[in-house]
């Protein structure tokens, strides 16, 4: 019997069962540990890689050196300066938040991001 999630050999005695699948020890608890959030996986993936040591996508350094070099700045700006789509920027700012490395805060009707420890 395999985890249907990272494919590891489990000894039926020791599976879990979460939302319909098999899964073995590991998984079972970073399932139950992840928060409940539009994307679990995203949530998952950056949870995981922010613990040793964070690995981001190009995009992802790209957006978050531009936050850096501007201290806030709106996700049009982002989008602009990259070129990227408003939804490629939200996936992987999602991920940049789940790092804890950037964050959005709220300015009157607007929208600015920022890095995490401002
Ligand atoms: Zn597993």
């Amino acid at each position: 019997m395999n985890c249907e999630k990272c494919g590891t050999s489990i000894d039926p005695d020791e599976k879990y069962e979460h939302a319909g699948q098999i899964l073995c020890e590991d998984c079972y608890l970073d399932m139950k540990a992840a928060p409940k959030v539009c994307d679990p996986w995203a949530v998952y993936t950056a949870k995981k890689e922010a613990g040793a040591n964070p690995t981001l996508t190009p995009i992802q350094e790209k957006i978050l050196n531009l936050i850096r070099k501007k201290g806030e700045t709106t996700a049009e700006e982002i989008c602009r300066e990259i070129g990227i789509k408003e939804e490629e920027f939200r996936t992987n700012f999602a991920a940049l938040r789940h790092m804890e490395l950037a964050r959005a805060t709220k300015k009157g009707d607007e929208i600015y991001f920022t890095t995490f420890s401002n």
